[in-house]
């Protein structure tokens, strides 16, 4: 592991094309601390031999992503929903994932009812937080950016993922991501009012203008989102957590070699993922 790294994981979603072996390599062999891993990934390669393959690498884990979708039409259907986060959150634990980061999903189908479907993904994250407390593994509330509300996430804002939390108590934390949020004018307030304790990670990519579609996210540096700005806020509240890259991006990043990306990504972020007290330091 590169020392400059050490705060530092790649969100294996950032190089699809790598099953869980390759990535555990590919990151480890430029010097990544850490790795944000993603369930088909890990169902496909095996929990213990994934927790095996990062212990033998080195490499610490950032998040499971993502939790199963709540938005089932039928009550049988919503339950076992539950039951199988329940399962998700026992493989986070099993491969030292701190948190499994919660995508809620969107409206159940035909359903026009948001402040309904709301209100059941808070009951839900109220049912699953005495089995998170029981496995040491939080729920890592990721708002989405609002354009996600019909079908990835009804949890769109910061401000309510920050209400959520204050009922959750140490069941939950945040998953603030600057793709989601940078838009958002209470995005600092919130970063302030959460504290460095209650966000667990934080994802780094960047907002392009123009957006051609929804996985269209940019590398660091390369869109609007004034990551020096946001890295110093979290700098402010004394944020001393990790950070993870996480980009989305059909006609750009996914169509490279991993290699390539993983290495053009350690070049945007490493200004930005330095040891807390650093960053001032650079800009100086
Ligand atoms: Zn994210």
């Amino acid at each position: 592991m590169r020392p400059d790294l050490a705060r530092f994981a790649i969100n294996q979603i950032t190089t699809p094309n790598w099953t869980m072996a390759q990535a555990i390599e590919g990151y480890a062999a430029q010097g990544v601390g850490g790795i944000a891993c993603w369930r088909s990934y890990l169902d496909e390669y095996g929990v213990e031999r994934t927790a095996r393959h990062l212990r033998d690498a080195g490499l610490w884990v950032a998040s499971l992503c993502t939790s199963a979708w709540l938005n089932a039409a039928t009550e049988a259907d919503f339950d076992a929903a539950i039951e199988q986060n329940r399962r998700i959150l026992d493989n986070a634990a099993a491969i030292g994932a701190p948190c499994v980061v919660m995508v809620v999903g969107g409206l159940p189908p035909g359903s026009k009812d948001i402040a309904g479907q709301r209100a059941r993904v808070r009951d839900a994250l109220h049912t699953l937080a005495p089995h998170a407390r029981s496995v040491g593994v939080k729920l890592g509330l990721e708002p989405l950016h609002p354009m996600y509300a019909g079908d990835r996430s009804v949890l769109n804002s910061i401000t309510v993922a920050n209400d959520l939390c204050d009922e959750l108590g140490d069941a939950a934390g945040l998953v603030p991501d600057v793709y989601h949020c940078w838009w958002d004018p209470a995005f600092e307030s919130e970063l302030r009012r959460a504290g460095p304790e209650r966000i667990l990670t934080f994802h780094y990519c960047d907002w392009l203008v123009p957006t051609r579609n929804l996985r269209d996210r940019g590398m660091v540096g390369d869109g609007v989102a004034d990551i020096a700005r946001i890295r110093g806020w979290l700098d402010e509240i004394g944020y001393s957590g990790v950070f993870e890259l996480e980009i989305f991006s059909e006609l750009d990043w996914w169509t490279r070699p991993g290699d390539e990306t993983v290495r053009i990504g350690i070049e945007r972020c490493t200004p930005y993922v330095g040891a807390l007290g650093d960053t001032a330091k650079d800009q100086a």
